[in-house]
């Protein structure tokens, strides 16, 4: 027997769950979501260890806008900025904490003015940001779109110890390095945190502040939520209850007519099928490209097959003792074998007083590749991603940091991040322009965006009003 329902979200990440209660709850509906895993959420992990809700994956937000600010209002979430310093590096074997340590790490390595110049470079090319993401790089856009990261601070005379970092920064959030990113998607990235960064005069400079700073002086402009991003997934996952499926792992999707039939494989091995209106594939590109094989055209396929993923592994060390509680994220020089260091209960400590003054704690590696196309990490075993996070965690901590640790968990993300390598966004405009002449089967997730929890959200949305389109127009006369 073929069960019956109108439309059938495939993935339960971000994406297929804000595709699936846009359709199933704003606009009513019947939707079954079907989730290959146990749980939902995808690249949005949430770990709980003895009292402590930690983020293995998705850590953080910039300040929500558009339909995730509405969702969170919707789903009655409590929105927390993230106490400063969220960020400090680790440098030539300093720590510089915060805005302040950060500017004077630039300065001292380079030049006051070269630091100065670098911000407001930065800061006009900001608005790159929000015509690209609409999909239209032209004129001097396009030229970002074309060039590296690396091309673009050489020829903007930024020279080694912005490179090293930028490179370290795009490593961890990209799973890229600077030479393989194109500039226009690295730039909002880097203007995010100095976006509000004023010019910095010879006194001041003589006076930045070097010692670490007093936790939540400044705002941040990051968010996240007590029990991490994952609280968002959850959320919606007990708004759609029934309608999601857990352990039922899609096998391909076939159009029937104007319907579709969507196969997939439930928790007991069993093979079933779902017959809908409407399905929005909500996986990573190489995946829904082999899922829906026969049904995208062929430009489709091709540009999907184009999008390449970096492979990421991450690690959460429990310990007996505050090991890094200096900001909320580490990132350490390049050359290492992990670009951060996250205290993952930086959050919880500031919003929730039953843990706030324990000495037992929690700290998150981010293994990046050097390069998106070495998979390597996703291939060492436990115990090899071990040694050499431990190497690197004696030279960051003191060798006795070994004495403090009483567990830990490791977590791989094959599909970790789409790539954006130059192109990207001429790409994703041909993909998105294609998306909207689908009939019935519609694709989301990041990689139709940008790879960030916010834009997989508003893919999700797109997807839906995509989807609410064509059954007006196919079923509404
Ligand atoms: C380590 C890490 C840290 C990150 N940190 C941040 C951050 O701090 N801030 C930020 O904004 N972004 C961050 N990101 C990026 C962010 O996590 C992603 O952009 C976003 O979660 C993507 O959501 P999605 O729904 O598109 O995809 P996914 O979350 O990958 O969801 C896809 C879902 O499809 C399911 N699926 C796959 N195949 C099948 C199948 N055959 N049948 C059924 N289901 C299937 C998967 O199990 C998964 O649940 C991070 C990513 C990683 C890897």
């Amino acid at each position: 027997m073929i069960e019956q329902t109108e439309v059938v979200v495939i993935g339960a990440g971000i994406a297929g769950l804000t595709a699936a209660y846009q359709l199933g709850k704003a606009d009513d509906f019947d939707v079954i979501v079907l989730e290959k895993e146990d749980r939902v959420g995808g690249r949005t992990v949430r770990g709980e260890h003895d009292g402590f809700v930690y983020a293995r994956g998705t850590e953080y937000l910039g300040e929500p806008e558009g339909l995730l600010k509405q969702l969170i209002r919707k789903l009655d979430l409590q929105l927390r900025e993230i106490p400063s310093p969220c960020d400090a590096h680790w440098h030539g074997g300093q720590f510089y904490y915060g805005e302040d340590g950060i500017a004077a790490m630039y300065i001292e390595q380079s030049s006051l003015s070269d630091y100065n110049r670098f911000v407001q470079t930065i800061q006009k090319q900001a608005d790159a940001y929000v015509e690209a993401n609409e999909f239209k790089p032209n004129g001097k856009l396009a030229d970002l779109d074309r060039m590296t990261a690396r091309e673009f601070f050489q020829q903007n005379g930024f020279g080694d110890i912005y490179q090293q970092n930028f490179n370290v920064a795009a490593r961890g959030l990209f799973g890229a390095s600077i030479d393989e990113i194109s500039a226009l998607s690295f730039i909002p990235e880097i203007a995010f945190d100095y976006y509000d960064t004023e010019p910095i005069s010879e006194t001041r400079a003589a006076r930045l502040n070097r010692d670490r700073p007093r936790r939540g002086s400044e705002e941040t402009g990051t968010f996240s939520f007590t029990g991490g991003i994952a609280e968002v997934t959850l959320a919606l996952q007990n708004e759609l209850g029934h309608a999601v499926r857990l352990q039922s792992t899609v096998t391909s999707v076939q159009r029937d007519g104007k319907e579709f039939i969507t196969t997939y494989r439930d928790a007991r091995g069993n093979l079933r099928k779902v017959r809908s209106l409407m399905v929005v594939l909500a996986v990573p590109a190489p995946i829904a490209a082999q899922i829906a094989e026969n049904e995208l055209t062929a430009e489709q396929r091709n540009l999907m097959n184009r999008i390449e993923y970096a492979g990421y592994v991450t690690i959460s060390f429990y310990t007996r003792e505050i090991v890094w509680d200096g900001a909320f994220d580490l990132a350490v020089e390049d050359g290492h074998f992990f670009t951060d260091v996250y205290d993952a209960t930086w959050i919880q400590r500031q919003y929730d007083s039953s843990v706030r003054n324990r000495n037992d704690s929690i700290f998150t590696v981010y293994i990046a590749p050097r390069s998106y196309k070495d998979r390597s990490v996703l291939n060492m075993s436990d115990q090899a991603l071990l040694e050499s996070s431990m190497a690197d965690l004696k030279k960051v901590f003191g060798a006795n940091i070994e004495t403090k640790i009483t567990g830990q968990t490791v977590l791989r993300f094959p599909y970790a991040y789409p790539v954006m390598t130059p192109g990207a966004y001429a790409r994703l405009r041909q993909l998105n322009d294609l998306n909207a002449r689908n009939d019935g089967l519609f694709l989301a997730g990041d990689y139709m965006i940008y790879p960030t929890f916010e834009a997989a959200v508003d893919s999700g949305g797109l997807a839906a009003e995509l989807a609410q389109e064509y059954y007006d127009e196919t079923y509404e006369d």
